[in-house]
């Protein structure tokens, strides 16, 4: 069972609890005006042209990894899971678009006793969500505009699917942090606000992050040829 993964993080602290090994995994169904990875939109190995020391130099973002290699990597840091709770996340990109892969990798996360986090945007199958439920131990769930036809003019997509997946997670009483970006001028309103806090209201057992916007993969998008 193989992946396509654009990048493996050692020592990442904030992609859920304590010291963790985040994992990219590359593909995503939406494309967000304010994304800082845009190396996860295409399903597929691309190039990038990076400047190094004023020359053009390309390289390929993306690899093919097995479940197996991702355990190796995992495995190594083991013991910082243990003293600080920490574990692995996947993320992206959307996860869900691997599935196969993800939910492999998942289940032998769990089985090597390994705290399981999954970063989403919600935009999969119900079907698929329920699925992964069992090996997953932390959902991290985007929530990022809630008028639908404004959703779909930043991110492609509109948003029914998003919220139906949200709820019926929420019903589950899975474990869930909802992340909220906020994005200057474009949801930072307080319709927006209103409704992060009627969610928080009705499933009391989910935690609200905000995230604070920042252009640092501004670059990268005139980097990437598509
Ligand atoms: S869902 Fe995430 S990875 Fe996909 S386009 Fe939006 S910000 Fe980027």
């Amino acid at each position: 069972m193989k992946g396509i993964v654009f990048d493996i993080q050692r020592f990442a602290l904030y992609d859920g609890p304590g010291i963790r090994t985040a994992l990219f995994l590359k593909g995503c169904p939406l494309r967000c005006e304010w994304c800082h990875n845009p190396e996860s939109f295409l399903l597929k190995p691309q190039i990038q042209r990076i400047s190094v020391g004023g020359k053009t130099v390309e390289k390929i973002v993306g690899k093919e990894m097995s479940v197996d290699d991702v355990i190796f990597e995992a495995v190594k840091d083991r013991d910082y899971f243990e003293e600080s709770g920490g574990g692995v996340t996947i993320t992206g990109g959307e996860p869900l678009l691997q599935f196969e892969f993800t939910k492999a990798l998942l289940k032998s996360l769990k089985s090597e006793k390994i705290h399981t986090c999954l970063d989403t945007c919600g935009f999969a199958k119900w079907e698929l969500f329920e699925e992964l439920i069992p090996y997953v131990d932390l959902f991290h769930y985007d929530y990022k505009i809630t008028d639908s036809l404004k959703h779909k003019k930043y991110t492609g997509k509109s948003n029914e699917l998003i919220i139906e997946n949200l709820f019926k997670l929420c019903e589950r009483k899975v474990d869930l942090i909802l992340r909220c970006p906020i994005i200057p001028g474009i949801n930072d309103d307080d319709e927006h606000a209103f409704h992060i806090a009627q969610i928080a209201k009705k499933y009391p057992h989910i935690k609200i992050e905000k995230l604070p916007y920042h252009d640092m993969g501004r670059k990268k998008w005139d980097e990437l040829c598509f």
